[in-house]
């Protein structure tokens, strides 16, 4: 299959080229130029004139099982701490998932995903009343019907029981020996919830089961609770407890790490490990600030994911910078080139150390993951100040991504899901909706 996208401003992550046309075959981009016309026997082409190309976005750390809680009111919810949240809301629901409800917040938060721009995510999935084999529903629901790469896990936990921290042990592991090396759109992690909830012995048996070549994905000093109740229970802080079984790994993704000190963020540099800020969602939960330079100035791979908050990433960006200005009243922190280093260079460069595929950069030989945005700029644009348009423009307009590919597959056309009826899927969506919260109440 060729495939030609015509007259566009592209930005292959390091310059504009306008107008030009993305050339791809088979999967994978074979070339960008001012002109293909004529010269490449396309099968289908794509007038994209007016519109911007750019490489597809990537989330970091999200959570698809959260996708039917817009709108959910819960009788007694009044919570006095972080840890409350999660107990009266996110724990509430998410043991209120059944097998068809893992499914439908899967495809619900997959088709937002796509919708943004995404065409990679990173999952932290969980369902404590339906654990065996939940992993292959959000596969076949993210990976296979809406057709996004995608790497998921199983939020492990004591908080629930030995049982379960031992079904949950088990999804992982098994989830990871049916991965395929090879396949580049599905991945894995083995998911942990975070410290407060993880007993010595749960992750002792999680690095047992553990293959050498996997990370974990795992909330690290998110609400300020972690990392006390670490000291006090452990008697050593976060990284250490998890060093001490070697947890901290370069495919480990640690999400959130409001809270770690500086030792600690000196041995997550040194193990090379992932850390993933999630702006919107800490504001949201007013947990804390983030220290965006301590983890950049140490050359840590520090990624951007929403944890739940929807996929608007360029959004989720926006917001990085304004949380950063506002949390130390300094309007030259935040930097467009931090910002960069986020969600630019650093996403991309997770995602090729857990699929091994190379994306973030429209090239020939690049898998062809791609967001065409409905943009057209009433300033110059250029590989300079691209940024400036995404954030200011796009970001702040909520402007809309008419057309993506995932290694070359089409997602959406003209603004329209290919393969999925949009409004078939949201109207069973609403139904598995009401019968979830019908079982929380
Ligand atoms: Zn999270």
């Amino acid at each position: 299959m060729k495939l030609a996208i015509e007259n566009a401003v592209v930005w292959d992550g390091e310059q504009v080229v306008e107008p030009a046309s993305i050339r791809i075959e088979d999967g994978r981009l074979v070339g960008i130029g001012p002109d293909a016309s004529g010269r490449f026997a396309a099968d289908e082409r794509i007038d994209a004139a007016g519109k911007l190309a750019i490489p597809g976005l990537i989330n970091a750390h999200t959570h698809l099982y959260s996708s039917l809680a817009r709108g959910m009111s819960l009788p007694g919810y009044a919570p006095q701490s972080f840890t409350q949240i999660l107990e009266q809301l996110w724990w509430r629901l998410d043991k209120a998932l059944d097998d068809s409800a893992v499914a439908t917040s899967a495809l619900v938060g997959a088709m937002e995903a796509a919708r943004c721009g995404v065409t990679a995510l990173i999952d932290h999935h969980a369902s404590p009343n339906a654990i065996p084999g939940s992993l292959d529903r959000v596969r076949s629901a993210v990976c296979g019907r809406v057709g996004l790469r995608a790497s998921l896990c199983y939020e492990t936990s004591d908080r629930d029981g030995a049982e379960r921290a031992r079904l949950g042990i088990e999804e992982n592991a098994r989830f990871l020996a049916t991965l395929d090396p090879r396949d580049s759109l599905c991945s894995g992690h083995f998911g942990l919830h975070a410290s407060l909830t993880l007993s010595d012995r749960t992750l002792e048996s999680a690095a047992a089961s553990l293959p050498d070549e996997a990370g974990i994905h795992i909330h690290v000093a998110e609400g300020p609770e972690d990392e006390p109740q670490c000291v006090k229970r452990h008697g050593v802080r976060i990284i250490p407890r998890l060093d001490r079984f070697g947890l901290l790994r370069p495919r480990s993704i640690l999400a959130h790490c409001l809270h770690v000190d500086a030792v600690e963020k000196d041995a997550i540099a040194e193990r090379n490990a992932i850390v993933v800020h999630n702006p919107r969602s800490n504001m949201n939960n007013a947990v804390g600030a983030f220290d965006l330079d301590g983890v950049l100035d140490r050359g840590i791979v520090t990624g951007l994911g929403t944890d739940g908050l929807g996929a608007n990433m360029l959004a989720e960006l926006f917001t990085a910078g304004l949380a950063q200005r506002q949390a130390r009243q300094d309007a030259l922190v935040g930097t467009f080139a931090q910002l960069d280093r986020l969600l630019f260079r650093s996403n991309p460069t997770i995602v090729e150390r857990i699929f091994g595929v190379r994306v973030g950069r429209l090239a020939p030989g690049a898998p062809a993951d791609i967001a065409v945005l409905d943009y057209a700029a009433p300033t110059p644009l250029d590989g300079a100040n691209i940024l400036g348009h995404l954030l200011f423009g796009v970001a702040v307009h909520a402007l809309r991504v008419t057309d993506l590919f995932v290694s070359g597959r089409p997602i959406l056309r003209n603004g329209a899901f290919v393969e999925l009826d949009e409004r078939e899927e949201y109207a069973h969506a609403r139904e598995e909706a009401q019968r979830l919260w019908k079982r929380i109440a």
